[in-house]
Parts: C-alpha cells; structure tokens; sequence
C-alpha cells in the first residue's frame, strides 16, 4: 500500500547545491564493486566454459532447468500456435509503425570532389552479426524484440541472434518469438543477464560470436555490456541503456491523472526505474502526488511501483524556465512535456533520449507503436548518446582516389604538414611520386 508520505514534494530554491545534485542522482546501481566483481566472474567463466556455464547459470538466475539454448523449429512452431490473433494484430501494427520510421533514416553513400583531382567518398555499410538483447526478468518485452530486430532487418545484418532469458518452465515468451519471426531472426537463445552478453561476445558452441551488443536490461546485463566493449572480446554496444526513467514536465495546464498515470507507466518497469516530475505549479504537484497514490494502489504490479516510487521525485520550481533547467541538467531517457506551448518549449529541451509532447502524447505510446525506437540512453547520458536508430546497425567508412594532378595540387599541404609534424616518409610518399614520370614507377 502506498501513502502520501512515500512520496514527498521538494521545493527546488530551498535546497543547497549539493541537496540539488543528490536530488537529481540516480538510484544506487550497477557502480558498485560488488556488482562490477560478480559480472566479471560471469564473463570470465563464459569464456572458459561455454554452453555449460551459460546453462548452468541459467539454471540459477533464471530457475528454469533446460538442456538446449538454441530454439528449434519444433518449439518455435509449438510458441508461434500460442500467439493470440489479437497479439499478432497489436504486433503487426507496431512493427509497421517502427518500420516505416527506420526505413526513412536509411543513410546514403557521399561522393564530393573536395579539390580537383581529388575525390572523396563516404560509405555505409551493416554490420555482418549483431546480438539483440531482449530483457525478461520481471516482463516479457516483444515490443524491444521489435525496436531492436527492425533496423536489423532493414539495414540487413547477416547474422542476428535474440538472446533473452527464458521463463521459470523454461520456456521463451511466444509473443517475443512472433516478433522475432516477423523480423526474420533466425537464431533465438534462452538465457539472460551478464552470461548472455558475455556469449555474444566471445560466442559458445552454441551461440554465435557478434561484432556488436544491443539492447536495454537491468544493472548486470548494462555491466556486462560496458565491461565487455573494454576488454578483449572486441565487441562494441549500442549505449549503456539501464533501468527506465521518466521526466515529466508540467504546468498548471497538465492534467495531474494523466501526469500519474504517465510516472506510474515507468515505474512499473522495475524497482530501480526513476521517475520524476518538475512542474512550477505547486497545486499540480500535490494533486499528482495524490493521483500516484490512488492509481498506484489499484496496480498489478504495485509492488515494483512501490519500490520504484521510493527515488521518485516531485519538484516544484519557481519558474517554468527554472523548470526547463532542472530537465536540462538531469537528460531523462523519457521526456514527457505537458505544458500549454509543449511543442514550443520542445524546442529548447535537447538532453533527453526521447521525447513526448503534449498532455495527448502518453509515454507508452513511444515504447509501444509510435514508430520511434524504445532503446534509449540513460544514466543522464542522453546528454551523449543518441537514441537508437537504423544508422548504429551500420559502420560507416571513408574512400579517397587522387589522380597526378590532384596529387601536385595538394602536395604543398600535404609536405609542409609533413615538415611541421617532422614525418619525412609521409613527406617522401607525395614527392616521390611527382618525381616519377608519368606512368613510371
Ligand atoms: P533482464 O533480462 O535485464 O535481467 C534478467 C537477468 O538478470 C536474469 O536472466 C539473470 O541472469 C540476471 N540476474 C538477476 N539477478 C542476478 C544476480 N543476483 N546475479 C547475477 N545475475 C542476475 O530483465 P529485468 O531484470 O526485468 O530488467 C530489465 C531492465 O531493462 C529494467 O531495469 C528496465 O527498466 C530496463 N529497460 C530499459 C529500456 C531502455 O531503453 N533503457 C527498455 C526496456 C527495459
């Protein structure tokens, strides 16, 4: 049951800088030593063990005791018979919403002649194997098998493998499989957290080495991800997406019901989910606070929500401008803008994953069928990272051809930086060649 006073209101101007930042911290997570040991373990006996180790954690983490990782045909067929028409209709709407927004930033190769005689090309190309990391620990998210297998698709990867952790039967969610089929993901492997990472990124017998690691999860699988783009596995991620977290914006026009239900939509997520409202109308913030705990206490899931709550904040601000300050300052992965101007006061919001503008655009809709993609950075590194689009399923690469001529034009650069940096055979490399007559070598 949750109370009034599990959720207080801070008045942002009565706080000290200090109480500002610890205001604006994220709850404790994935830094401490602890966690950053027992996924260095995990990793390490993946590497030395393989399918054994990745089975035996499953079985410890996840309670469910299987002997294959690998679906076959048989036991997708036997999940796809699971799938209700009206999942498969909600599925297929999305999918066709997110595809249509992905195909749209398919990147084209440039051409330029940046001086005579010397052309420059800059190319895309998709990355040959990528792992997809759908998190299950406390949900099945079919909708993250489709933000992640989309631009996979599209951008054309030849090898993509959805690992997610199975079900205490042992079993993976249909719904995640009938995803994963309309995206045409081949490979779909039963287990999750750290070791799953770790399996995609060294590869076992039976999981495929990639070249990079997306997807969100809880604080072991975002440790095993940053811990394995360091070491020698050579795999690079997306981003470090961790637990979910909202900020709404809100002015007194913003209808306190649909700012509660919009934090409560996060915080259901997990219990280290963050949501936080900043609003400069004191009469907003009460009247949210009271819509939490109402809303809140009639949930399915009031218990994560609870513990969720317990690092929620509502901050009153003196000023709308203040207010935009404070959003600045914390890069929310969620941005919820409920103010008479959202549109405009958009424009001025630039640190944050994603965001959703107007009292009519919930939260959910983004994580769901807008057609934007629901894998956002978090931690406050919005405000360094981008949001996940079709353009990190590819790498992108550069040409240069420079003809005799081009060659003479650009040798005085070329030489005299030479000269500068002291480099005499990147020096020589230009003028031996305009010594040389044409066509000698
Ligand atoms: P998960 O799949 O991320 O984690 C489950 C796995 O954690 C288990 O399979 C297990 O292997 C491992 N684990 C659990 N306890 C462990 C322990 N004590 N030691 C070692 N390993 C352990 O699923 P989850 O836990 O439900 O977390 C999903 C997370 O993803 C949530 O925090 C949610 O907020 C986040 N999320 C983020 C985004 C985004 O875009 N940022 C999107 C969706 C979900």
């Amino acid at each position: 049951m949750l109370t009034l006073q599990d959720i207080a209101i801070t008045q942002w101007s009565q706080l000290t800088r200090s109480e500002q930042q610890a205001t604006l911290a994220r709850p404790e997570q994935s830094r401490s030593a602890q966690l950053k040991e027992t996924v260095r373990n995990i990793i390490e006996r993946i590497k030395l063990e393989g399918d054994v180790a990745l089975l035996d954690y499953t079985r410890q983490f996840d309670c469910a005791d299987i002997e294959q990782l690998v679906l076959d045909d048989a036991q997708k067929q036997a999940l796809l018979a699971q799938v209700s028409d009206r999942a498969k209709a909600a599925i297929d709407k999305a999918y066709d919403n997110i595809r249509a927004f992905h195909v749209a930033q398919t990147p084209e190769d440039i051409t330029l002649t940046t001086s005579p005689g010397v052309q420059c090309t800059l190319k895309y190309t998709a990355l040959e194997s990528v792992g997809l990391y759908i998190p299950g620990g406390s949900a099945t998210l079919p909708s993250t098998a489709l933000m992640l297998g989309v631009p996979a698709q599209i951008a054309g990867c030849k090898t993509r493998v959805l690992v997610t952790p199975p079900n205490k039967q042992g079993e993976m969610s249909p719904e995640v499989v009938y995803a994963a089929e309309k995206c045409g993901i081949e490979t779909l492997v039963m287990c999750g957290g750290a070791q799953a990472v770790a399996a995609l990124a060294y590869g076992t017998e039976s999981v495929p080495k990639v070249d990079k690691v997306f997807g969100p999860g809880n604080a072991f699988v975002t440790e095993a991800k940053q811990q394995l783009s360091q070491n020698d596995s050579g795999i690079s991620i997306d981003m470090p997406a961790g637990p979910s977290e909202l900020l709404v914006l809100a002015d007194d026009t913003a209808n306190p019901r649909f700012v509660a239900a919009d934090l409560l939509s996060q915080a259901e997520h997990g219990p280290d989910s963050q949501v936080i409202l900043v609003t400069p109308s004191a009469a907003v913030a009460s009247a949210v606070q009271a819509e939490l705990v109402t809303q809140c206490n009639a949930l399915p899931r009031i218990d994560i929500a609870r513990q969720a709550l317990a690092s929620s904040r509502l901050i009153v601000t003196q000023s709308l401008a203040e207010a935009v300050a404070v959003t600045q300052r914390y890069a929310p992965e969620h941005l919820a803008v409920q103010t008479e101007d959202a549109a405009e006061l958009s424009a001025q919001l630039t640190t944050a994953g994603s965001i959703f503008v107007g009292h009519y655009t919930p939260e959910s809709g983004g994580d769901y069928a807008t057609g934007t993609n629901h894998v956002l950075p978090t931690y406050g590194y919005a405000k360094n990272y981008s949001s996940l689009g079709l353009l990190d399923f590819y790498r992108r690469y550069t040409l240069q051809e420079v003809t005799r001529e081009g060659l003479a034009e650009l040798a005085e650069s070329i030489t005299t930086l030479a000269d500068i940096e002291g480099l005499d055979a990147h020096k020589r490399a230009v003028t031996i060649r305009l010594e040389a007559q044409e066509g000698n070598s």
